[in-house]
């Protein structure tokens, strides 16, 4: 029988989890810990860092975990390129659940840049009402930038804003496109900042900025380390049986 680790934070992860569940296959779900509140599981859960590659190997080895799924945020390259790491010192079979990025439909105006370093440098000129929906680890990044007005949507109250103009929006998805239409509406929004995080989750306020004409400024994905990857629940199940 497996014992499957399975990386999370992500609706592809909660997909996998519920999969997992019903076929009673033994299985614990990893949070970060980033959130006040989790979203409950259907597995066992643990939250928290595992302390590096080498704790995550660790933690294979003492909670005899024969296979890992990292099912985290295509942006979560630090987990990802440990879960490599640590796979590898484990000789751990390792897949990564991923979705495709995004890519521009006809009537889209984007703006690609590298990083999260290059998405403030093009915020550089004159004020706008920009909706920045790149969560709440990055905000303090933009300060660099405090000309703007900027929208926010994040999953948990901040305590405190690095940026002095913005509203704040508490909401977790998945979003509607005619919700993300209204609220860009209600805001003037004039400029979308996106990760290119790919999946179903978080594409609403593209298709609402297409409907708008509003222009999108896209943050690329970060290389990560050549691994399986695998597209949808049923590939893990099969890799699973077979691995
Ligand atoms: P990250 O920068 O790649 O990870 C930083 C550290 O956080 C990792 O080295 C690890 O600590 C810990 N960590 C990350 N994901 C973990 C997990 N699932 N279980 C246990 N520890 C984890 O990650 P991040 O971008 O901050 O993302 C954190 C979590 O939020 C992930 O679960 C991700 O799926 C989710 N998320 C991220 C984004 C995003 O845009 N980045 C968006 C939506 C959801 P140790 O080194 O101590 O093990």
């Amino acid at each position: 029988m497996p014992n499957l680790l399975i990386l999370g934070g992500t609706t592809e992860a909660n997909a996998l989890a519920k999969s997992v569940a019903d076929q009673g296959i033994p299985a614990t779900y990893s949070y970060a810990g980033r959130v006040d509140n989790p979203r409950s599981q259907p597995v066992p859960m643990r939250v928290g860092g595992f302390g590096g590659a080498a704790g995550l190997a660790r933690y294979i080895h003492e909670h005899g975990v024969s296979h890992v799924v990292d099912a985290t945020h295509p942006f979560a390259a630090q987990m990802s390129r440990n879960a490599v790491d640590a796979c590898a010192r484990a000789a751990t079979p390792l897949a990564a659940l991923t979705r495709p990025a995004w890519v521009a439909q006809d009537g889209d105006n984007w703006q690609h840049v590298p990083d999260i370093e290059a998405a403030v440098e093009a915020l550089a000129g004159p004020a706008r009402r920009v909706f920045l929906a790149v969560g709440r680890m990055h905000l303090h990044d933009f300060a660099a930038q405090p000309q703007h007005h900027y929208l926010l949507r994040l999953v948990d109250d901040p305590d405190a804003l690095p940026l002095p103009k913005s509203d704040v929006i508490v909401s977790r998805g998945p979003f509607s496109v005619e919700e993300d239409r209204a609220l860009m509406e209600r805001h003037h929004t004039q400029l979308i900042v996106s990760k290119n995080a790919g999946g179903t989750g978080a594409r609403a306020k593209l298709d609402a900025a297409r409907a708008l004409g509003l222009p999108v400024l896209m943050i690329d994905r970060p290389t990560l380390p050549k691994r399986t990857e695998l597209a949808n629940v049923t590939q893990v199940l099969d890799w699973l049986a077979h691995t």
